[in-house]
């Protein structure tokens, strides 16, 4: 793994827990990543409702990060959090693009496109927060070939060519590749497919975006990760860490984290 690219891992609750009742055992589940800080970020994107409720809760050091935010800043936008509160309730950074976000699963939220995402993220660098942006192939392209893949992957990233050319510090932007079809499947893929595509991606901002910011930006991988395949993708040098879902919601989180750091 480049020197430049410290590993970082994230925890994505989703729509979960049900109960409030149960968010003291979910964050209770970070305390042993606390460990591994100086080795590895770490971050927990808890659900709108929750993430006020938890934000404090953490060890210090273990960041905490919304799921989603919208780009116009506050006003008559009914169901949306702004940049804006994300940033006065002390929290310095977000996750965007989520698949399920951008409506991969069909389920009923707005379709996110690619433009969208673009939009988000500047008006996220612009107000000073750092953000987690994902992306990944449903499995029609995945079949086609990894050729395929990274050709989608190229599709979802070029919107924001500019924006990270511009970029100063390329730790501000921590990409999140996921695979539609491993997201919640229990089938991860491979380490050797997961590697092929964080370097493809690598390369594919090597060449249009700058060296530098290929070099310096992080790429996670996600899509059941978990404690078992964690170790060995941790071992490929384009992986710099993780975004883990169902997991997060386990204390195997910590040997998530303790693989990579
Ligand atoms: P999973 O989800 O680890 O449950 O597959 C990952 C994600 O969607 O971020």
């Amino acid at each position: 793994r480049g020197m430049a690219r410290k590993p970082i891992v994230g925890g994505n609750w989703k729509c979960n827990p049900a109960t409030a009742s149960s968010l003291d055992e979910l964050v209770s589940n970070f305390d042993g990543c606390a460990q591994y800080l100086d080795k590895c970020d770490v971050y927990v994107c808890p659900s709108n409702l929750h993430v006020a409720l938890v934000k404090d809760s953490f060890k210090p050091g273990i960041k905490v990060a919304p799921q989603n935010c919208n780009f116009t800043g506050c006003g008559a936008y009914t169901g949306e959090m702004s940049v804006d509160q994300i940033k006065d309730m002390g929290m310095s950074t977000v996750l965007i693009g989520h698949s399920e976000r951008r409506g991969e699963f069909g389920l009923p939220t707005p379709k996110e496109s690619n433009e969208l995402m673009a939009t988000k993220l500047q008006y996220i660098l612009d107000q000073g927060l750092s953000c987690v942006f994902c992306i990944g192939e449903p499995l029609p392209i995945r079949e086609k070939g990894v050729d395929a893949v990274l050709a989608e992957c190229a599709n979802q990233l070029e919107d924001i060519v500019p924006i990270l050319k511009s970029l100063e510090d390329k730790s501000r932007v921590v990409i999140a590749y996921e695979p539609v079809w491993a997201i919640g499947t229990g089938v991860a893929a491979t380490p050797e497919q997961a590697q092929e595509t964080h370097k493809g991606i690598r390369d594919w901002i090597a060449k249009n975006v700058d060296q530098t910011t290929a070099d310096e930006i992080r790429i996670q991988y996600g899509g059941s990760a978990n404690a078992k395949n964690a170790p060995e993708l941790s071992a490929f040098p384009d992986i710099d860490g993780f975004l883990v879902g169902g997991a997060s919601l386990k204390p195997e989180i910590a040997d998530i984290v303790a693989a990579i750091s």
